[in-house]
């Protein structure tokens, strides 16, 4: 459930262990319908309902400062889709490493870090504010609300690969990028 626009600050970091309220909550669960399990009954009938609150921030600026640089989360907090965050933890990690090996000067060697990654990894905050691959579940039901029974008819393998495989892409996961 969206609780803000995004003009707001994030919510406080104690907010993170924050139990959440049965009537916030019940609307979203009655939306839900699953043949066969009764998901209002079951979220009803659960003792403690807990908030798992996303938030992401606006890429920054830069991320070095002198001999110090940013990586990971705190270089690039995003929403966490499409198997990300981790990943483009790593993916820095390698960019930075090479960098240093090759550098004639360490600061230079953050400056190349930088270059590379801060575009590429501001990108993908973006992105993930739409959505990872899963995007493909979103534009099926769009275009079929009430359900379908060939997905083939709905959106052709080869529609749902270019989403699946555009993220990829973005993201460094193609293989081609992977086997480097
Ligand atoms: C529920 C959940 C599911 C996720 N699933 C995935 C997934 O499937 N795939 C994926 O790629 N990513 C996933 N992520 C995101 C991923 O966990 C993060 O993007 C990743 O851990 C970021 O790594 P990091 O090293 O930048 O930061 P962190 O892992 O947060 O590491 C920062 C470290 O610094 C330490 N620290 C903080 N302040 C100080 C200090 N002052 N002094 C010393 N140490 C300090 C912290 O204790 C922490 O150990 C998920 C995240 C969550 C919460």
């Amino acid at each position: 459930m969206r609780v803000a626009d995004g003009a707001a600050s994030p919510p406080p970091k104690n907010s993170w262990s924050r139990q959440a309220r049965l009537e916030e909550v019940l609307p979203y669960a009655k939306r839900f319908k699953v043949p066969g399990i009764d998901i209002e009954g079951l979220v009803r009938a659960t003792q403690a309902v807990w908030e798992y609150p996303m938030c992401d921030r606006d890429p920054l600026p830069r991320w070095s400062h002198g001999r110090v640089t940013l990586l990971g989360d705190a270089a690039h907090p995003m929403y966490p889709v499409g198997s990300n965050g981790a990943s483009q933890a790593i993916l820095d990690a390698r960019c930075l490493a090479d960098a240093l090996a090759k550098a004639e000067h360490p600061m230079r060697a953050l400056m190349l870090y930088e270059q590379d990654r801060l575009p590429k990894t501001a990108e993908i905050v973006k992105v993930n504010r739409v959505g990872g691959p899963e995007r493909v579940i979103d534009a099926v039901e769009k275009l079929k609300p009430a359900g379908f029974t060939d997905i083939d008819g709905v959106l052709s393998y080869k529609e749902r690969e270019a989403i699946v495989k555009g993220y990829a892409t973005t993201a460094a996961f193609a293989v081609k990028d992977v086997n480097k």
